[in-house]
Protein backbone atom coordinates (compact mmCIF):
# COMPACT_ATOMS: atom_id res chain seq x y z
CA UNK A 1 0.00 0.00 0.00
CA UNK A 2 1.66 3.36 -1.03
CA UNK A 3 1.24 5.30 1.73
CA UNK A 4 2.51 9.10 2.56
CA UNK A 5 3.66 9.40 6.41
CA UNK A 6 3.08 12.76 8.17
CA UNK A 7 4.59 12.70 12.10
CA UNK A 8 3.08 15.70 14.41
CA UNK A 9 4.87 16.90 17.31
CA UNK A 10 8.20 14.70 19.25
CA UNK A 11 6.42 11.14 18.67
CA UNK A 12 5.05 11.56 15.96
CA UNK A 13 8.18 13.02 14.30
CA UNK A 14 10.35 10.01 15.37
CA UNK A 15 7.85 7.35 14.53
CA UNK A 16 7.47 9.33 11.09
CA UNK A 17 11.24 8.86 10.57
CA UNK A 18 11.59 5.23 12.04
CA UNK A 19 8.67 3.80 9.52
CA UNK A 20 11.15 5.72 6.69
CA UNK A 21 14.06 4.32 7.73
CA UNK A 22 12.83 0.76 7.93
CA UNK A 23 11.00 0.99 4.30
CA UNK A 24 13.74 1.76 2.74
CA UNK A 25 15.96 -0.13 4.77
CA UNK A 26 13.87 -3.51 3.67
CA UNK A 27 13.34 -1.87 -0.27
CA UNK A 28 9.54 -2.25 0.36
CA UNK A 29 8.99 1.33 -0.80
CA UNK A 30 5.64 1.33 0.22
CA UNK A 31 6.68 4.82 1.74
CA UNK A 32 6.26 7.46 -1.01
CA UNK A 33 7.18 10.53 1.30
CA UNK A 34 7.04 11.42 4.52
CA UNK A 35 7.25 14.97 6.26
CA UNK A 36 7.33 16.49 10.29
CA UNK A 37 5.57 19.16 11.71
CA UNK A 38 6.01 20.60 15.03
CA UNK A 39 6.18 23.54 16.92
CA UNK A 40 9.11 23.06 18.21
CA UNK A 41 12.14 23.95 16.46
CA UNK A 42 14.52 21.56 18.55
CA UNK A 43 12.35 18.38 18.18
CA UNK A 44 12.75 18.92 14.16
CA UNK A 45 16.90 19.66 14.23
CA UNK A 46 17.56 15.66 14.83
CA UNK A 47 15.25 14.69 11.80
CA UNK A 48 16.21 13.44 8.73
CA UNK A 49 12.99 13.99 6.78
CA UNK A 50 11.55 17.47 5.29
CA UNK A 51 9.88 19.19 7.84
CA UNK A 52 7.40 22.27 8.72
CA UNK A 53 7.74 24.42 11.79
CA UNK A 54 4.36 25.67 13.00
CA UNK A 55 3.02 28.30 15.22
CA UNK A 56 5.96 30.34 15.16
CA UNK A 57 4.11 33.74 15.42
CA UNK A 58 2.39 32.31 18.61
CA UNK A 59 5.49 30.15 20.01
CA UNK A 60 8.10 31.42 18.29
CA UNK A 61 9.48 27.85 17.93
CA UNK A 62 9.33 27.00 21.49
CA UNK A 63 7.03 24.14 21.61
CA UNK A 64 3.28 24.33 22.89
CA UNK A 65 4.46 22.71 26.50
CA UNK A 66 1.96 20.00 26.69
CA UNK A 67 -0.76 22.55 25.85
CA UNK A 68 -2.80 20.66 23.37
CA UNK A 69 -5.61 23.35 22.62
CA UNK A 70 -2.82 25.04 21.87
CA UNK A 71 -1.24 22.49 19.19
CA UNK A 72 -4.66 22.08 17.84
CA UNK A 73 -5.15 26.11 17.73
CA UNK A 74 -1.69 26.62 15.59
CA UNK A 75 -2.19 23.66 13.56
CA UNK A 76 -5.24 25.56 12.86
CA UNK A 77 -3.92 28.46 11.65
CA UNK A 78 -1.25 27.12 9.77
CA UNK A 79 -2.83 24.45 7.94
CA UNK A 80 -2.49 25.93 4.50
CA UNK A 81 1.68 25.90 5.30
CA UNK A 82 1.56 22.03 6.14
CA UNK A 83 -0.96 21.35 3.17
CA UNK A 84 1.35 23.29 1.23
CA UNK A 85 4.63 20.90 1.81
CA UNK A 86 2.50 17.81 1.64
CA UNK A 87 2.14 19.01 -2.34
CA UNK A 88 4.72 16.30 -3.57
CA UNK A 89 4.52 13.81 -0.98
CA UNK A 90 1.15 12.83 -1.37
CA UNK A 91 0.80 12.00 -4.76
CA UNK A 92 -1.61 10.63 -7.24
CA UNK A 93 -0.81 7.24 -6.60
CA UNK A 94 -1.07 7.20 -2.78
CA UNK A 95 -3.87 5.20 -1.47
CA UNK A 96 -3.16 6.35 2.71
CA UNK A 97 -2.06 8.56 4.38
CA UNK A 98 -1.04 8.35 7.81
CA UNK A 99 -0.61 11.09 10.39
CA UNK A 100 1.59 9.52 13.25
CA UNK A 101 1.48 11.47 17.06
CA UNK A 102 1.61 11.06 20.30
CA UNK A 103 -1.86 11.44 22.05
CA UNK A 104 -0.49 12.52 25.59
CA UNK A 105 1.89 15.40 24.44
CA UNK A 106 0.99 19.39 23.30
CA UNK A 107 1.29 19.19 19.36
CA UNK A 108 0.84 15.56 18.16
CA UNK A 109 -2.49 15.76 20.22
CA UNK A 110 -3.80 18.70 19.39
CA UNK A 111 -2.27 19.13 16.25
CA UNK A 112 -2.88 15.72 14.90
CA UNK A 113 -6.71 16.10 14.39
CA UNK A 114 -6.85 19.00 12.79
CA UNK A 115 -4.58 17.84 9.97
CA UNK A 116 -6.85 14.68 9.54
CA UNK A 117 -9.59 16.93 9.13
CA UNK A 118 -8.10 18.71 6.83
CA UNK A 119 -6.20 16.24 4.77
CA UNK A 120 -9.98 14.33 4.66
CA UNK A 121 -11.27 17.70 3.28
CA UNK A 122 -8.42 17.76 0.46
CA UNK A 123 -7.49 14.38 -0.09
CA UNK A 124 -9.48 11.59 -1.42
CA UNK A 125 -7.45 8.60 0.21
CA UNK A 126 -8.40 7.49 3.41
CA UNK A 127 -6.32 9.22 6.51
CA UNK A 128 -5.40 7.10 9.55
CA UNK A 129 -4.14 8.18 12.76
CA UNK A 130 -1.32 6.14 14.02
CA UNK A 131 -1.60 7.55 17.50
CA UNK A 132 0.23 6.77 20.57
CA UNK A 133 -1.34 6.21 24.07
CA UNK A 134 0.88 7.21 26.87
CA UNK A 135 1.57 4.44 29.14
CA UNK A 136 -0.27 3.81 32.53
CA UNK A 137 2.33 5.20 34.72
CA UNK A 138 2.73 8.42 32.93
CA UNK A 139 1.52 11.67 34.26
CA UNK A 140 -1.70 12.88 34.48
CA UNK A 141 -1.54 15.69 32.05
CA UNK A 142 -0.42 13.06 29.57
CA UNK A 143 -3.82 10.96 30.23
CA UNK A 144 -6.03 14.06 30.01
CA UNK A 145 -4.71 15.06 26.77
CA UNK A 146 -4.52 12.03 25.00
CA UNK A 147 -8.61 11.19 26.02
CA UNK A 148 -9.52 14.37 24.62
CA UNK A 149 -7.38 13.65 21.60
CA UNK A 150 -8.67 10.28 20.95
CA UNK A 151 -11.43 11.20 21.36
CA UNK A 152 -11.58 13.46 18.15
CA UNK A 153 -9.13 11.72 16.14
CA UNK A 154 -11.72 8.97 16.24
CA UNK A 155 -14.15 11.39 14.65
CA UNK A 156 -12.13 12.54 12.10
CA UNK A 157 -9.77 10.03 10.71
CA UNK A 158 -10.85 7.33 8.74
CA UNK A 159 -9.46 4.72 11.61
CA UNK A 160 -7.13 5.27 14.48
CA UNK A 161 -4.46 2.62 14.65
CA UNK A 162 -3.30 2.84 18.73
CA UNK A 163 -0.68 1.32 19.84
CA UNK A 164 -0.31 1.28 23.84
CA UNK A 165 3.48 2.68 25.08
CA UNK A 166 3.48 -0.05 27.39
CA UNK A 167 1.96 -2.69 24.73
CA UNK A 168 5.40 -3.23 22.96
CA UNK A 169 7.62 -2.31 26.00
CA UNK A 170 9.82 -5.16 27.05
CA UNK A 171 9.31 -5.47 30.62
CA UNK A 172 12.12 -3.38 32.38
CA UNK A 173 12.46 -0.77 29.76
CA UNK A 174 11.37 2.72 31.62
CA UNK A 175 8.67 4.43 28.57
CA UNK A 176 11.36 6.93 28.13
CA UNK A 177 14.37 4.47 27.69
CA UNK A 178 12.11 2.52 25.79
CA UNK A 179 10.87 4.92 22.80
CA UNK A 180 13.80 4.24 20.47
CA UNK A 181 13.16 0.29 20.70
CA UNK A 182 9.28 1.19 21.05
CA UNK A 183 9.28 3.02 17.35
CA UNK A 184 11.37 0.24 15.77
CA UNK A 185 8.85 -2.51 16.59
CA UNK A 186 6.04 -0.04 15.74
CA UNK A 187 8.01 0.75 12.36
CA UNK A 188 8.44 -2.74 12.11
CA UNK A 189 4.89 -3.88 12.43
CA UNK A 190 3.27 -0.62 10.43
CA UNK A 191 5.82 -1.39 7.75
CA UNK A 192 4.87 -5.11 6.81
CA UNK A 193 1.24 -3.61 6.93
CA UNK A 194 1.90 -1.68 4.63
CA UNK A 195 4.05 -3.54 2.43
CA UNK A 196 1.69 -6.76 2.49
CA UNK A 197 -0.62 -4.54 0.55
CA UNK A 198 1.95 -3.71 -2.27
CA UNK A 199 1.00 -6.00 -5.09
CA UNK A 200 3.85 -8.33 -5.70
CA UNK A 201 4.26 -9.54 -9.39
CA UNK A 202 4.25 -13.16 -10.40
CA UNK A 203 3.03 -14.85 -6.77
CA UNK A 204 -0.47 -16.85 -6.85
CA UNK A 205 -3.91 -15.08 -5.66
CA UNK A 206 -3.68 -15.31 -1.93
CA UNK A 207 -1.45 -12.60 -1.42
CA UNK A 208 -2.90 -9.46 0.30
CA UNK A 209 -3.37 -6.33 -1.62
CA UNK A 210 -3.90 -2.84 -0.50
CA UNK A 211 -7.58 -2.68 -0.92
CA UNK A 212 -7.69 -5.14 1.70
CA UNK A 213 -5.95 -3.44 4.34
CA UNK A 214 -8.20 -0.29 3.61
CA UNK A 215 -11.39 -2.15 3.59
CA UNK A 216 -10.26 -3.65 6.81
CA UNK A 217 -9.69 -0.69 8.34
CA UNK A 218 -13.18 0.87 6.17
CA UNK A 219 -14.69 -0.17 9.54
CA UNK A 220 -13.44 2.75 11.18
CA UNK A 221 -12.94 3.74 14.83
CA UNK A 222 -10.49 2.49 16.86
CA UNK A 223 -7.73 -0.68 15.00
CA UNK A 224 -5.05 -2.47 16.58
CA UNK A 225 -1.93 -4.26 15.19
CA UNK A 226 -0.82 -7.80 16.38
CA UNK A 227 2.48 -9.46 15.43
CA UNK A 228 4.28 -12.69 15.70
CA UNK A 229 6.85 -14.55 14.29
CA UNK A 230 9.10 -17.95 14.81
CA UNK A 231 11.28 -20.11 13.11
CA UNK A 232 9.66 -22.17 10.20
CA UNK A 233 10.51 -25.39 8.71
CA UNK A 234 11.70 -25.83 5.65
CA UNK A 235 8.75 -28.06 3.93
CA UNK A 236 5.96 -25.89 4.06
CA UNK A 237 3.65 -29.07 4.76
CA UNK A 238 5.26 -28.92 8.51
CA UNK A 239 4.36 -25.08 9.56
CA UNK A 240 0.58 -25.45 9.65
CA UNK A 241 0.87 -25.88 13.22
CA UNK A 242 3.64 -22.89 13.06
CA UNK A 243 1.31 -20.30 11.24
CA UNK A 244 -2.03 -21.35 13.77
CA UNK A 245 0.28 -20.83 16.66
CA UNK A 246 1.97 -18.13 15.57
CA UNK A 247 -1.11 -16.20 15.09
CA UNK A 248 -2.40 -17.03 18.49
CA UNK A 249 0.37 -15.79 19.69
CA UNK A 250 -0.15 -12.75 18.28
CA UNK A 251 -3.34 -11.99 18.78
CA UNK A 252 -3.67 -13.07 22.73
CA UNK A 253 -0.17 -11.85 23.48
CA UNK A 254 1.54 -9.45 20.92
CA UNK A 255 -1.55 -6.77 20.32
CA UNK A 256 -0.39 -2.95 19.84
CA UNK A 257 -2.76 -2.61 22.65
CA UNK A 258 -3.18 -5.75 25.06
CA UNK A 259 -6.34 -8.34 25.85
CA UNK A 260 -8.26 -7.08 22.38
CA UNK A 261 -10.47 -10.00 20.56
CA UNK A 262 -13.79 -8.33 19.57
CA UNK A 263 -13.58 -6.84 16.41
CA UNK A 264 -15.82 -5.53 13.25
CA UNK A 265 -13.29 -6.71 10.77
CA UNK A 266 -10.00 -8.30 10.74
CA UNK A 267 -7.01 -9.16 8.22
CA UNK A 268 -4.69 -11.76 8.93
CA UNK A 269 -1.61 -11.88 6.96
CA UNK A 270 1.10 -14.35 7.17
CA UNK A 271 4.57 -13.47 5.81
CA UNK A 272 7.49 -15.32 5.11
CA UNK A 273 9.37 -17.19 2.54
CA UNK A 274 6.74 -18.76 -0.26
CA UNK A 275 7.96 -22.63 -0.51
CA UNK A 276 7.74 -22.74 3.80
CA UNK A 277 4.36 -20.84 3.66
CA UNK A 278 1.47 -23.17 3.91
CA UNK A 279 -2.36 -22.40 2.49
CA UNK A 280 -3.85 -24.64 4.73
CA UNK A 281 -2.10 -22.87 7.81
CA UNK A 282 -3.24 -18.95 6.47
CA UNK A 283 -6.66 -20.56 6.19
CA UNK A 284 -6.75 -22.11 9.48
CA UNK A 285 -5.26 -18.95 11.35
CA UNK A 286 -7.63 -17.03 9.69
CA UNK A 287 -10.83 -19.28 11.21
CA UNK A 288 -9.52 -19.27 14.66
CA UNK A 289 -8.90 -15.14 14.31
CA UNK A 290 -12.92 -15.01 12.80
CA UNK A 291 -14.01 -17.30 15.83
CA UNK A 292 -12.12 -15.16 18.53
CA UNK A 293 -13.03 -11.93 16.97
CA UNK A 294 -16.48 -13.15 16.28
CA UNK A 295 -16.87 -11.09 13.13
CA UNK A 296 -17.50 -12.76 9.79
CA UNK A 297 -15.36 -10.43 7.87
CA UNK A 298 -11.89 -11.62 8.44
CA UNK A 299 -9.55 -11.44 5.21
CA UNK A 300 -6.17 -13.87 4.89
CA UNK A 301 -3.67 -14.13 2.82
CA UNK A 302 -0.01 -14.11 2.20
CA UNK A 303 2.94 -11.92 1.53
CA UNK A 304 6.06 -13.62 0.56
CA UNK A 305 9.35 -12.94 1.79
CA UNK A 306 12.76 -14.14 2.29
CA UNK A 307 13.97 -15.13 5.40
CA UNK A 308 13.61 -18.38 7.83
CA UNK A 309 11.00 -16.89 9.95
CA UNK A 310 7.26 -16.99 9.83
CA UNK A 311 5.65 -14.12 10.42
CA UNK A 312 1.82 -13.46 11.32
CA UNK A 313 0.27 -9.75 11.81
CA UNK A 314 -3.20 -9.33 12.57
CA UNK A 315 -5.17 -6.39 12.21
CA UNK A 316 -8.03 -5.80 14.01
CA UNK A 317 -10.76 -2.86 12.87
CA UNK A 318 -13.86 -1.60 14.73
CA UNK A 319 -12.75 -3.09 18.22
CA UNK A 320 -14.89 -2.95 21.17
CA UNK A 321 -13.72 -1.11 24.35
CA UNK A 322 -12.36 -3.53 26.39
CA UNK A 323 -10.94 -3.25 29.84
CA UNK A 324 -7.62 -1.97 28.84
CA UNK A 325 -9.40 0.70 26.54
CA UNK A 326 -12.17 1.69 29.33
CA UNK A 327 -8.90 2.07 32.19
CA UNK A 328 -7.32 4.43 29.78
CA UNK A 329 -10.58 6.34 29.30
CA UNK A 330 -10.93 6.19 33.63
CA UNK A 331 -7.76 7.35 33.71
CA UNK A 332 -8.13 10.08 31.20
CA UNK A 333 -11.36 11.50 32.85
CA UNK A 334 -10.40 11.45 36.22
CA UNK A 335 -7.14 13.37 35.12
CA UNK A 336 -9.75 15.64 32.98
CA UNK A 337 -11.56 16.00 35.93
CA UNK A 338 -8.65 16.64 38.80
CA UNK A 339 -7.26 19.30 36.43
CA UNK A 340 -10.33 20.89 36.52
CA UNK A 341 -10.92 21.14 40.58
CA UNK A 342 -7.03 22.50 40.86
CA UNK A 343 -7.71 24.99 39.29
CA UNK A 344 -10.50 27.08 40.49
CA UNK A 345 -12.70 29.29 38.17
CA UNK A 346 -11.33 33.07 39.03
CA UNK A 347 -15.28 34.30 37.86
CA UNK A 348 -16.65 32.30 41.30
CA UNK A 349 -15.53 35.32 43.30
CA UNK A 350 -18.18 37.31 40.95
CA UNK A 351 -20.82 34.96 41.96
CA UNK A 352 -22.84 37.31 44.16
CA UNK A 353 -22.29 40.28 42.38
CA UNK A 354 -24.82 40.11 40.04
CA UNK A 355 -22.93 40.67 37.08
CA UNK A 356 -23.28 39.59 33.82
CA UNK A 357 -20.16 37.72 31.87
CA UNK A 358 -19.26 39.40 27.94
CA UNK A 359 -20.00 35.21 26.71
P1 LIG B 1 4.41 16.82 21.42
O1 LIG B 1 5.77 17.01 20.81
O2 LIG B 1 3.92 18.04 22.14
O3 LIG B 1 3.41 16.34 20.45
O4 LIG B 1 4.53 15.71 22.54
P2 LIG B 1 5.16 14.24 22.48
O5 LIG B 1 5.20 13.76 21.08
O6 LIG B 1 6.42 14.22 23.25
O7 LIG B 1 3.98 13.44 23.21
C1 LIG B 1 4.07 12.96 24.50
C2 LIG B 1 3.55 11.55 24.53
O8 LIG B 1 4.22 10.82 23.51
C3 LIG B 1 3.85 10.84 25.82
O9 LIG B 1 2.82 9.88 26.07
C4 LIG B 1 5.18 10.15 25.55
O10 LIG B 1 5.36 8.99 26.32
C5 LIG B 1 5.05 9.82 24.08
N1 LIG B 1 6.33 9.85 23.35
C6 LIG B 1 7.21 10.88 23.23
N2 LIG B 1 8.23 10.55 22.41
C7 LIG B 1 7.98 9.28 21.99
C8 LIG B 1 8.64 8.38 21.11
O11 LIG B 1 9.67 8.66 20.48
N3 LIG B 1 8.05 7.16 20.93
C9 LIG B 1 6.90 6.79 21.57
N4 LIG B 1 6.41 5.57 21.34
N5 LIG B 1 6.25 7.62 22.39
C10 LIG B 1 6.78 8.84 22.60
Amino acid sequence: MKAAVVGVGQAGGKLAQALTEYDSRTGFDAVEGALAVNTARQDLEGLDLPTVLVGQERVAGNGVGGDNELGASVMQADAPMVLDELDGIVRSSTEAIFVAAGLGGGTGSGGAPVLARQLSRVYDAPVYVLGVLPGKDEGALYQANAGRSLKTVSREADAVLLVDNDAWREAGESVGDAYAAINERVAKRVGLLLASGEAVQGVGESVVDSSEVINTLRKGGLAVLGFADAPAAADAGENVNVITSTARKALLTGTSVPNVVDADAALVVVAGDTDRLSRKGVERARQWVQEQTGSMEVRGGDFPLDGEKLAVLVLLAGVTRNDHIQSFVDRARDAAEADAEDAPDPAAAFENDELDGLF
